[in-house]
């Protein structure tokens, strides 16, 4: 039997591609192909751009007000159809139940706080910068903007985008992960069922061929991109020489630095959550462990006691803790990465290679892997794993720990444990991390702070929502208003206008 083809939204409707080329979307958890999807051509973006820019102005002077209440209506429908969104989300990408729903309230708060785009778009305003002059500023949209999203949240990364954008008064046009469409799709749906004018928010499925579209598409004013490093640096460089403004949010290597005055039960239990979460496909895993002096052998044995608990299964069973991966060949690339660390002398402490799940044999399963007595030159610990292994470095005190963490390209996330109001002020100041979390292990900011990191996790300077994301989807304008009484006596001068 044919498997049913996703289309694409152009326009607020399903409108199938002007191609032909497709891609089969899989249920990691079976190994099975459930669907396909459609997969954009360049002239299926230029049809979104151009229904995106054909809504820009009426959407513009839509005034915020309306736009919040469009917003609000949205947010209602998100919950209303949760439980079908948490399904899509955990058939395509495998996560569990739990942790679909909890990404999905992550997104959702996205929403709520783009609801307060009345006040959030309001400017600043000087009286009398000079005599008789005022001057106020105005936050403007900028028009047509992009995003681009990838497989391991396929709705909050997404929501981290558009909600902001469009409350801000752009239209959208939104390239979603190939491996898990379905979420975006049904989004749009939702957003229309919402009163959202139609062309104000299009989604177009593909591969490098849409996303290239977008890249260099002369309409499109801005990009915001979440995936690896090496495709957030090229989406970056491509995009800002076409003229856009871009934010490219890319790969992690989380440290958690454990400190001997940790409590350590409390300790494991976070980090088992925070490294096998997702099967450890999330930006913002701890995927490293830094333990520091006496910490390291108490702490390894109750993480290892802790990975024999773990339950792996299909993410839609009810007391599954952790599901598979997102494809065969993914996995493939994982078990390389255990054998490498095995070759180049780590201890494996937990093997999870060659697991197999009973009934559902051909899913791409792998178990929770643990590795000590890891140095800084294994490629275990150069490479982003994005999957449930988790590694353990040993440090003899804070400084080594920090240096270990500050010489790595990446700067997304990290976290100490400590009972230590010391040692916890002075990593949060010497750490060069966007997010730090302090006995907190997965430091994701909420929807009114930004999330975003540094060095080889973030090209671009403005971080998504909160105020950055406001910020990147407008510019500003600055007026200076005199209204000089008719009668009033003026001259004319060719010196640079100073005021006071
Ligand atoms: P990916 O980089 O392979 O793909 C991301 C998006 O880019 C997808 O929509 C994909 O279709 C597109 N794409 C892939 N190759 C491309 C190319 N050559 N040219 C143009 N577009 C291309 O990432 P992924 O595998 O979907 O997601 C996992 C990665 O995302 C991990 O590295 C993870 O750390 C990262 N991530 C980062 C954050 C963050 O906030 N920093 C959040 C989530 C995920």
């Amino acid at each position: 039997m044919s498997q049913p083809v996703l289309s694409l939204w152009i326009n607020g409707k399903a409108q199938a591609s002007t191609g032909s080329r497709t891609a089969e979307i899989f249920n990691p958890a079976t190994g099975r192909a459930i669907r396909r999807t459609s997969l954009a051509n360049k002239r299926d973006v230029d049809l979104a751009v151009a229904a995106a820019s054909a809504a820009f102005p009426g959407w513009r002077d839509t005034t915020p007000l309306r736009r919040a209440r469009i917003l609000a209506r949205f947010r209602e429908l998100m919950e209303a159809h949760s439980g079908e969104l948490i399904h899509l989300t955990s058939e395509e990408h495998g996560k569990t139940h739990s942790d679909a729903a909890g990404s999905l309230q992550r997104g959702i708060e996205v929403i709520e706080f783009a609801c307060g785009v009345p006040h959030l778009l309001k400017g600043e305003k000087a009286e009398d910068v000079g005599r008789g002059v005022d001057c106020h500023s105005l936050l403007q949209p900028l028009g047509v903007c992009a995003g681009v999203t990838p497989f391991n949240f396929p709705v909050m990364v997404p929501l981290w985008m558009f909600p902001v954008a469009i409350a801000c008064g752009n239209t959208f046009v939104l390239k979603p992960s190939e491996k898990v469409p379905s979420a975006s799709l049904r989004m749009a749906e939702l957003f229309r069922a919402a009163g959202l004018p139609d062309g104000v928010f299009n989604v177009v499925p593909g591969d490098k061929e849409a996303v290239d579209g977008l890249l260099t598409h002369p309409d499109v004013r801005a990009v915001s991109f979440v995936g690896s490093t090496p495709v957030a640096k090229y989406i970056y460089e491509t995009a800002a020489r076409h003229g856009k403004r871009v934010q490219a949010l890319g790969g992690a290597k989380n440290h958690a630095v454990v400190m001997p005055d940790a409590d350590l039960d409390f300790t494991a239990d976070a980090l088992i959550g925070a490294a096998y979460g997702s099967a450890g496909e999330r930006c913002m895993a701890i995927s490293a462990v830094v333990a520091v002096g006496a910490a390291g052998d108490p702490l390894v044995e109750k993480l290892r006691d802790r990975v024999d608990r773990i339950k792996v299964g299909p993410g839609e069973q009810k007391d599954t803790d952790m599901g598979p991966l997102i494809t065969a060949p993914h996995r493939e690339r994982v078990q390389k990465l255990i054998d490498s660390g095995v070759s180049e002398g780590a201890k494996l402490v937990r093997d999870g290679r060659g697991l197999k799940i009973p009934g559902n044999e051909s899913g791409f399963y792998l178990g929770p892997s643990l590795f000590d007595k890891v140095s800084t030159t294994m490629e275990i610990y150069k490479e982003e794993i994005f999957g449930p292994v988790l590694i353990v470095l040993r440090a003899n005190n804070i400084d080594e720990a920090i240096r270990i963490i500050n010489k790595n390209p990446y700067g997304n996330g990290t976290a100490i444990f400590t009972r230590s109001g010391a040692h916890a002020r002075r990593f949060e100041h010497d750490i060069e991390v966007g997010m730090v979390g302090i006995n907190v292990p997965i430091p994701v900011p909420m929807a009114f702070f930004s999330f975003g990191g540094w060095k080889a996790s973030l090209f671009g300077d403005l971080h998504v929502h909160g105020m950055e994301g406001v910020y990147f989807y407008t510019r500003s304008k600055v007026v200076t208003s005199r209204w000089p009484a008719v009668e009033e006596e003026s001259s004319t001068s060719l010196s640079m206008p100073t005021l006071g």
